[in-house]
């Protein structure tokens, strides 16, 4: 949210770019220097900063995040108004942005599925990494950079253009990733890509250190950063994409900061620096989850990453299929079942009828818990946000480390939709895309019950051979129909 509303505020900061008299600017820029350090303009900006981060404080709890929703958009609000209010800005220009930007936002919101939020939001990254990009050239182009040292300002200029770059077209190939187009969702490399990466780096800060004395490399640099980004993000795959995804959010922001100096305001200074700063620390987290350091994720896949195994093999002879009427005289008697969500449950919107068959099954005196891995779907919090939008009870959510050792006691594992996430690959084949990342041990349960519409493989591509464990069951068919059938079974026994 944060970064979106960001993304207004970056746009409606731009300025005119279009031939105005020089005396005309001269008022504009006199205006500037006064506003951005009218003690108003800044008390403004200085409750829309707590209000920011009271927003993220809030949203560190699903009790206390909607009010941080809001917190951090009234935030939002207030630092826009404020600079709209500033006198900096060109008002024909920003009502046109606001007319463009809304009518492709309301056209994306019709469009758009919500099974495809992830590669939405992936472009939202994008479009805030180019807003900054365009934000800085701008500023280049006028000659000026308002209340700020002229080094600085040109050399946060050039790293505008260098993050903001690298986030736009980084985020355009993940973005292809999440959407699973053939051309993006194989991991694409060349022998010495690491080399050529370091030295668009390198060239890279060095053309921003060229800046520091008003030269006007800006878009050489951009053409540059663009390949950058392409390169940095088209390498990567499997369990390294939430990584990426988390790292691309955070680079949004740090685009945004150093914008902030460009162009010397201080609450886009602040709002950059809260997302790059949490991005960061998402990434490191998401890092943890998945047992990588962020220099493995982002140079390890340089090298082959190996053969994948053949599913044939995996499942040959090996499958058992299961009905819902099986199922549901299975569940009769049981004490404790763990539900397994993955992104099959976004795709099929079971999200309710999970909710209504626990819901069941604990009015018959089951435990009934959910089993949450870190990267489950396709977006940080994915599950998490699925399962409270059907009021499932937060305490019945279980992190990965707290459910694992627990599987051996449970009598049924239902897995819907899920399958990179409980695959027992990643801890017994080194070459595979997922190898090292921490799963869900369902095989430890009792019984699994997989629900999924056939063999097909997950994200990450590969077999999953829990499917042929003696202790799995396969119950093929859509998330949701499966379960409204299981749960039609289970009340008729
Ligand atoms: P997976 O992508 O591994 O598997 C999803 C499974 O859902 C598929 O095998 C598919 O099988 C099944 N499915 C799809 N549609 C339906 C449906 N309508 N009904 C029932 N099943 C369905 O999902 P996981 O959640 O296990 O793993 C997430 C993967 O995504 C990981 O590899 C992770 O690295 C990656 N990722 C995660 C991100 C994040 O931030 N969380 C971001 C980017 C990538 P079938 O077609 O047979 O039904």
């Amino acid at each position: 949210m944060i970064n979106n509303l960001q993304n207004m505020l970056l746009i409606s900061q731009q300025e005119p770019l279009l031939e105005v008299p020089e005396a005309m600017v001269e008022i504009v820029q006199k205006t500037a220097e006064v506003a951005s350090t009218s003690p108003a303009t800044n008390l403004g900006y200085l409750i829309a900063a707590v209000l920011f981060i009271l927003g993220i404080k809030g949203m560190t709890h699903p009790r206390t995040a909607v009010r941080g929703n809001f917190l951090g958009a009234l935030g939002m609000l207030i630092a826009v108004l404020v600079v709209l209010g500033g006198g900096r800005v060109s008002w024909s220009l920003v009502i046109v942005g606001m007319l463009i930007g809304t009518a492709g936002g309301v056209w994306l919101a019709n469009k758009v599925q919500m099974t495809q939020m992830p590669q939405l939001v992936a472009l939202f990254n994008g479009f805030g990494g180019i807003a900054s990009v365009l934000v800085a050239g701008a500023e280049i182009l006028r000659g000026t950079a308002a209340g700020c040292d002229p080094k600085v300002a040109g050399f946060a200029a050039g790293l505008t253009g260098l993050i903001g770059s690298v986030t736009f077209t980084g985020s355009l190939v993940a973005a292809g990733k999440l959407h699973e187009l053939p051309q993006f969702k194989q991991p694409w490399t060349f022998g010495g890509q690491q080399w050529v990466v370091a030295a668009l780096l390198v060239v890279g800060l060095l053309f921003c250190w060229g800046m520091t004395d008003g030269g006007g490399e800006y878009l050489p640099l951009v053409v540059l950063a663009f390949a950058l980004g392409v390169l940095l993000v088209m390498p990567i795959g499997g369990a390294d994409m939430p990584v990426v995804i988390a790292l691309l959010n955070s680079y949004s922001g740090l685009a945004a900061a150093a914008a902030g100096f460009v162009i010397g305001n201080n609450v886009l200074i602040i709002a950059g620096s809260l997302v790059g700063a949490s991005g960061l620390i998402l990434t490191n987290i998401m890092c943890k989850a998945m047992n990588r350091s962020l220099g493995n994720v982002l140079f390890a896949k340089f090298e082959s990453s190996g053969a994948v195994a053949d599913a044939d093999e995996v499942y040959a002879g090996k499958i058992k299929k299961t009905s819902p009427d099986e199922v549901a005289m299975m569940l009769d008697g049981v004490q404790r079942v763990v539900i397994v969500p993955g992104y099959g449950l976004a795709v099929a919107q079971a999200q309710h009828a999970v909710r209504e068959l626990a819901n069941l099954l604990e009015t018959g005196g089951v435990a009934v818990e959910y089993a949450i891995h870190p990267v489950a779907g396709r977006m940080p919090g994915h599950m998490n946000v699925l399962l409270a939008e059907a009021d499932v009870p937060y305490d019945q959510l279980k992190g990965m480390d707290e459910i694992n050792p627990t599987f051996a006691q449970c009598d049924v594992a239902i897995v819907i939709g899920a399958n990179d996430v409980v695959n027992p690959v990643a801890e017994t084949d080194p070459g595979s895309p997922i190898a090292g990342m921490p799963i869900l041990k369902v095989g430890e349960a009792r019984t699994v019950i997989m629900i999924k519409r056939s063999l097909s493989p997950g994200f990450a591509g590969i077999p999953n051979p829990l499917f042929a464990a003696d202790n799995c069951l396969m119950l093929f068919g859509d998330g949701k129909q499966a379960l409204v059938d299981l749960i039609a079974a289970f009340k008729e026994n």
